[in-house]
This record gives C-alpha cells, sequence and structure tokens, in this order.
C-alpha cells in the first residue's frame, strides 16, 4: 500500500508512520516529492488491523497498490532506482554501455574484444563463460576457466564484468568474478535462482524471457527484490513472434512501459533481439529513443569465427560508430553521455 502524506506533514509525522509500520514488519520505502512524501509499504496488512494508520497525524490517505508487482512498481518508488558502480550508472538520465563477445572463447580474443570496447567508450564488458544453448550439441562456455579469463580482463583493462550466471549453485563462484550477474532470457522464471540472487551484493542483469509478458517479467524482478536486492536492471532482449527474418522480434514499447510501470533502469539487447548485425545500430538508437537506460552490445574482433552468435556480432569498428550514433541520439533525448574512461 501507498501511505500518503498531507502536504503539509512534518518530518516527525512522517517518522512515526514509518515506525509504525517498521514495527509491524512491513517494508518501507519513503519518497520525499515536491509537494508531499509518500510512504510505500509491503507488508502484511492484517497486522494493522484495528490500527487506524488513516487517523495518524498528517496522514492524507491510503491507496492500495493492485498492481502483482509491489516493491518494483512506481508507484511505491517513484524516483528512479540508480545502480552505481565505479564510473558506471545505470538509471537516472544516464545512459550505459555493456559490450563484448557472446561467449569467452580464448584469453587473447577476449582482450582484443575489451580493448575494443572501452576504447570506443564502453565501461562494461560482457562474455558468457556459462552459456545457455538451445542445444546440448552447441559450444556451452569455457566456464570456470571463462571466468578466470574474466578476471584478467578486469585487471588489465579496469572495465566491469557482465556475466550468465545459469544455475543457483554457481551464484556465489560467478559473483567472486563479475560486477553484474545476468539471467538470461531462458531463466526468467527459475525462481530457485531469482531467489538466490536476491540473496547476493551484486546487481542482477535479467533478460526478458522469450515468451514472458511484460508483467512475468516484472514479476521475476519482484523475486529477485523480495529476497532483500533492489538492485534489478532490466533488460529486453527481443521475445518470439510468428516472424522470422529476426531472430526475435524486438518489443520497444514494453521499454518505455517498463519504465511507466517500475523504477527499475531498463536496457536493450539489439544483438539477440535481431539476430542480424546491420540490424544491431538502428535498433539501439531506437532503443535509446524509447528511453532505455543503455544498451548490451555484441561485438567480436572477428564475427565469422566467433564460436556463437557472429551473424549478430558487431566489429569493433562497426561498433565504435554504433557509439557515436548514440551518442547524437541519447543528447537528442535529453539523456547524459558520462566521461567515459580513456
Ligand atoms: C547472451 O546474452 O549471450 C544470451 C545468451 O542472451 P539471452 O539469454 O537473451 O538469449
Ligand atoms: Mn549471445
Amino acid at each position: 500500500m501507498i501511505v500518503v502524506m498531507e502536504p503539509r506533514a512534518t518530518a516527525g509525522q512522517v517518522e512515526a508512520v514509518k515506525a509504525r509500520l517498521l514495527k509491524e514488519g512491513f517494508r518501507v520505502h519513503v519518497s520525499e516529492g515536491v509537494e508531499r512524501t509518500i510512504i510505500g509499504a509491503i507488508g502484511d496488512k492484517t497486522r494493522l488491523a484495528g490500527q487506524s494508520l488513516e487517523a495518524m497525524p498528517g496522514v492524507e490517505k491510503i491507496v492500495p497498490i493492485l498492481k502483482p508487482f509491489k516493491l518494483a512498481a512506481r508507484e511505491f518508488k517513484p524516483e528512479d532506482t540508480i545502480i552505481s558502480l565505479g564510473t558506471a550508472q545505470f538509471g537516472g538520465g544516464v545512459i550505459e554501455v555493456i559490450a563484448g563477445p557472446c561467449a569467452i572463447e580464448t584469453e587473447e580474443l577476449a582482450m582484443e574484444a575489451a580493448m575494443a570496447v572501452k576504447a570506443a567508450g564502453a565501461k562494461l564488458f560482457r562474455g558468457g563463460a556459462f552459456k545457455p544453448r538451445t542445444s546440448p550439441y552447441s559450444f556451452q562456455g569455457l566456464g570456470k576457466e571463462g571466468l578466470t579469463i574474466l578476471k584478467r580482463v578486469r585487471e588489465e583493462t579496469g572495465l566491469l564484468i557482465v556475466t550468465e550466471v545459469m544455475d543457483a549453485r554457481d551464484v556465489e563462484l560467478v559473483g567472486e568474478y563479475a560486477d553484474i550477474l545476468q539471467v538470461g532470457a531462458r531463466n526468467m522464471q527459475n525462481f530457485f535462482l531469482l531467489r538466490e540472487l536476491g540473496q547476493q551484493r551484486h546487481p542482477v542483469l535479467l533478460k526478458r524471457g522469450p515468451s514472458a509478458t511484460i508483467e512475468e517479467w516484472i514479476l521475476a524482478a519482484e523475486y529477485v527484490m523480495s529476497e532483500g536486492n533492489n538492485n534489478v536492471i532490466l533488460c529486453e532482449r527481443g521475445i518470439r513472434t510468428f516472424e522470422n527474418y529476426t531472430r526475435n522480434t524486438l518489443d520497444l514499447s514494453a521499454v518505455a512501459l517498463a519504465k511507466q510501470l517500475t523504477h527499475l533502469p531498463v536496457v536493450v539487447d539489439p544483438s539477440h533481439a535481431t539476430g542480424n548485425w546491420r540490424l544491431v545500430t538502428p535498433m539501439a538508437l531506437a532503443a535509446i529513443a524509447a528511453g532505455a537506460d543503455g544498451l548490451l552490445i555484441e561485438v567480436h574482433p572477428s564475427p565469422e569465427t566467433a564460436w556463437s552468435d557472429g551473424p549478430q556480432s558487431l566489429t569493433p569498428k562497426h561498433f565504435q560508430d554504433l557509439m557515436v550514433k548514440v551518442r547524437d541520439v541519447a543528447s537528442a533525448v535529453g539523456k547524459r553521455w558520462r566521461e567515459r574512461v580513456k
């Protein structure tokens, strides 16, 4: 529920309501608006039976949150969630770019890709060590060895590391190497994994499932948040439709809608959404125009020899060009493009 305070409510009155809610086991978030303060509260309403919160001094009204998701809802927390990691920032009007190969193949290739994306202005490097492949006969990733390569990339370049964790049992291990833990599209409703991720401290990049509704996607974020980790970045990566000319169908309305329904940062992955490197730049620009807080782009030094997702990977040169264009669109829509690492 939302406790709406009167415009002239005092700080002491806000504190008293907050204290009452906390005492009854509620999770509370206070948002101080220009006009008035609102208090988002999640908990067992029956605990308040017989106590009239509305009668407390300074309270104007109590409004229930009708949506199935609560902690992720913008009603609960009107201001954007900002996730800061070193000099990177997701949310709050900044554009952040995560780039790198689909999979970690060799240390040399990973390092080459990392140097290239850093030179183009990305602050975060991606690459899968555990790969969720449709076929069990496809390359499954280097596993632990891939993680140690990622660690060396971070040491060498200073880039932050984003990599996928597929199994709840690997959360601790992958967390030792990664700055942001990615939940792949196929795992979006792996509730054990989501809960486990909610109990650790790293931000979670949550991909939308190929057939998930927007509500299911946000509820997946709610699973992570309900365990105590509020740092969730939503990632739209295309959904399955009847269309075969593209690998998936990029749902840009989901980006604008998720920004309205939730306070979480939303990034777009035009690489998996289209499956075609020629479509990556136009869709990346459209994503920024639609309100995305960032991008996830697959970049490979030689896409033609990539062990996975070569057809959708940009060369370093194409990625550099994309970054220049993204910067222009970002400033056109009033987003900030912060100082990049050299
Ligand atoms: C990936 O990011 O490499 C990946 C496997 O993406 P998705 O889970 O969106 O298919
Ligand atoms: Mn991929």
